[in-house]
Order: structure tokens, then sequence, then C-alpha cells
């Protein structure tokens, strides 16, 4: 099948762009991004380094643990899955999808020489899937009615 890299180039609006909080900001205020940005996790970075991500399950699951705590107080270092599996661009879309079903999660950041490039959700993944189903359903339809040169 596919690389994760073409995944990254032709799900996101701007590949370039990974949604990012610092361990200490507040998890109401994580919240508020990820409402913005229609997005379910978002890498905890400092500076370059990633230190975890945190995602839509972390604040459903580990706030309620708190409930006597209002969540704007609530620091996403508090929350967060510290140093998330990565895979690389030149990871096969398969090995990812793999990846996602054993361990039970729905992102993965991606990693380049140490350097943070992207992060592949489920949603990116599944919309890859239906592309290539497209295009194998497309070229079958050609070649049955004969609109591709066939030698
Ligand atoms: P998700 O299904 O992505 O919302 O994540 C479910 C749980 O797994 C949450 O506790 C996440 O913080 C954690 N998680 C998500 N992605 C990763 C990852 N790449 N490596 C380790 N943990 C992760």
């Amino acid at each position: 099948m596919t690389q994760v890299s073409a995944l990254i180039n032709a799900t996101h609006k701007d590949p370039s762009v990974v949604y990012r909080v610092g361990p200490e900001t507040r998890v109401s205020e994580a919240v508020a991004l990820m409402e913005e940005k229609n997005i379910g996790a978002l890498l905890v970075m400092e500076g370059k380094v990633l230190l975890g991500i945190i995602t839509e399950r972390d604040i459903t699951r580990k706030v309620a643990k708190y409930p006597s705590v209002n969540s704007g107080v609530i620091k996403v270092s508090a929350v967060m899955t510290a140093n998330p599996e990565t895979i690389t661009p030149s990871t096969q879309l398969i090995d990812c999808m793999e990846l996602m079903k054993e361990k039970g999660f729905r992102h993965v950041p991606v990693i380049d020489k140490g350097e943070v490039v992207g992060i592949v959700s489920m949603r990116d993944v599944l919309i890859a899937l239906v592309r290539y189903q497209e295009l194998v359903a497309q070229n079958l339809q050609d070649y049955i009615t004969g609109s591709v040169y066939r030698g």
C-alpha cells in the first residue's frame, strides 16, 4: 500500500502544522484548541522536544477522576501520556494501522530525524483507505471497459 508520508500530505490541510501545547498549559485551554481546530489530540512539546500526547480520551477519562477540581486548573502534564509511541514518514500505512489496533490508540506522532513532522489520526487512515478503494475500483472499471491500453 502506501507510506505514512503520502497520507500526511494528502489528508492534512497544511501538513507543516502540528497542533501542540506545552506541559504547563491548562487542560481547559487544550480543550479549547481541540474544539477550535476540530481535532482529537495535541502533542505536548517543549520547544522541539516531544514530551507526550493528550487526547480527548485522556480528558474524558482522567479529568473525571478529579470531580472536585475545575478542569480549568489541571495542567496538561497531569493527564497526558508521556513518551508516546511514534512512527516515521517511511512507516508503511499497514504498520501504522497495526500499531493503532494493537495498542488501542487513534493518534501517532510522526518523527523524522528526531523532529516532529506530523501526526496521523484514525480519521487520516480512514480517508486514505477510502481513497485507495476508490482508486482500485476505478482501475478495475477502466480495465473492464477497456479504457486503458492493455498491450
Ligand atoms: P486515543 O485513542 O488516541 O484518543 O488515545 C487513547 C489513549 O492512548 C490516551 O491515553 C492517549 O494519551 C494514549 N495515546 C494516544 N496516542 C498514543 C501514542 N502514539 N503513544 C502512546 N500513547 C498514546
